[in-house]
């Protein structure tokens, strides 16, 4: 299974999660447009896209999820409490439950609710159903629930949100009501909670960890990447290996594929973890 992020960040999120046969688009929080430009550059074609599995309503994530649906004829999987807070749209739907298995073509999907200021934002993971590769997607986490290591246990790949840099957050430019959402319990991981997050659902087959939803005023891709790395050499990565295992997904262009399994793919490699 490979991952490819068309762009993440508060101005909009999308993850293509491909597993060869079946693709799956995580969250459309762009327009269809910038959805179509991306999927270009990543030389995926929309309609060979088989699902969108949204992660919550907010616009970030969700915002141009029924207008492609209807223009590509791409099933919507959301939890009710999602697809209760978007507008009525003639798409067609499935609904998710917490803890119950559903799959596309080749993949198994579950999902995991987790604490954010929306309906029921959800944490995913997609299993491939012949070669049980596992990839997880956690995106907006107020903080960590104590089912949600489990949750993403035995993981190849993890996409997972390092939203900000604490002390950054705290001395920057943002109203205080906004950083008191930002660093409240239903608000954003920073780059210490991804870490620690990661750290609590590290195993010797994790292979790559994928850093999202990074803000661009109080963060940067160097700054959570070696955040990450710092975490990951303390759980027996190898020092090269740990940079080489994790990328910073950013706003404005995709990045990817990514693989779990098949090694180096745009400079990314393994993370060969000793535990
Ligand atoms: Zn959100
Ligand atoms: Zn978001």
């Amino acid at each position: 299974m490979r991952v490819s992020v068309l762009g993440s960040g508060s101005r909009g999120n999308s993850i293509l999660v491909d597993a060869g046969g079946t693709r799956i688009l995580v969250d459309v929080g762009f327009g269809v447009r910038t959805i179509a430009s991306r999927l270009a550059q990543l030389g995926c074609a929309p309609e060979s896209i088989d699902a969108v599995v949204l992660t919550h309503e907010h616009v970030d994530h969700a915002q141009g999820a029924l207008a492609a649906c209807a223009r590509w004829q791409w099933p919507l999987y959301a939890t009710e409490g999602t697809l209760a807070a978007l507008p009525n749209a003639l798409v067609p739907v499935r609904m998710i439950t917490h803890g119950k298995p559903w799959s596309v073509g080749d993949v198994r999907g579950a999902s995991c609710q987790v604490p954010h200021d929306a309906a029921d934002c959800a944490a995913l993971v997609f299993e491939h159903l012949r070669t049980g590769e596992r990839v997880g997607v956690a995106l907006d986490v107020g903080h960590v629930p104590e089912q949600l290591p489990g949750f993403l246990s035995r993981l190849d790949l993890l996409v997972v949100e390092s939203n900000h840099d604490c002390a950054q957050l705290q001395a920057g430019p943002y109203p205080w009501s906004l950083k008191q959402r930002i660093l409240g319990a239903q608000g954003h991981l920073s780059n210490d909670d991804a870490a620690a997050l990661v750290a609590a659902c590290a195993h010797r087959g994790l292979r790559a960890v994928v850093l999202a939803h990074l803000s661009e005023t109080n963060n940067s891709p160097s700054l959570a990447v070696s955040t990450m790395d710092k975490v990951l050499r303390g759980c027996g990565a190898r020092a090269t290996a740990a940079r080489r295992g994790i990328v910073a997904a950013v706003q404005r262009q995709p990045i990817g594929p990514v693989s779990g399994r098949m090694g180096r793919a745009f400079g990314v490699g393994q993370l060969e973890l000793s535990l």
